[in-house]
């Protein structure tokens, strides 16, 4: 089965329950676009992220249409796991914490990579 953005945004979800449950929380899930990039190649994906009236918001999730279809499922679905904790950690502390050791202790947790 190939990748669409419906496809994504059911992954992200899953994941949304997969973090409450392991933390504990009731985080919900997210409306932000998520867009598939036919020309990304310099990166696999990222989230989109800017600072509003000091408050950093999320913008957009992008994934590379050539990292959808060259990947297998487990490694595009730690992926998008690892950009929904970014966004996720930006909620919390309003600002994008790179891949630190808050971000390493949560990928740990929840088994995922955290580069
Ligand atoms: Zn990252």
């Amino acid at each position: 089965m190939s990748w669409t953005v419906e496809r994504i945004r059911e992954e992200m979800n899953k994941f949304v329950d997969v973090f409450n449950k392991t933390f504990e929380c009731e985080v919900g899930y997210t409306s932000l676009p998520i867009y598939i990039d036919k020309r990304l190649v310099r990166c696999d994906g990222y989230l989109k992220h800017r600072k509003v009236c000091n408050i950093t918001v999320g913008m957009m999730f992008t994934f590379g249409e050539s990292f959808l279809v060259n990947n297998t499922d487990s490694i595009i679905i730690e992926k998008i796991r690892h950009e929904y904790l970014h966004y996720l950690m930006i909620l919390k502390y309003n600002k994008h914490i790179g891949h630190n050791d808050i971000f390493e202790m949560h990928c740990r947790k929840l088994g995922i990579v955290c580069t």
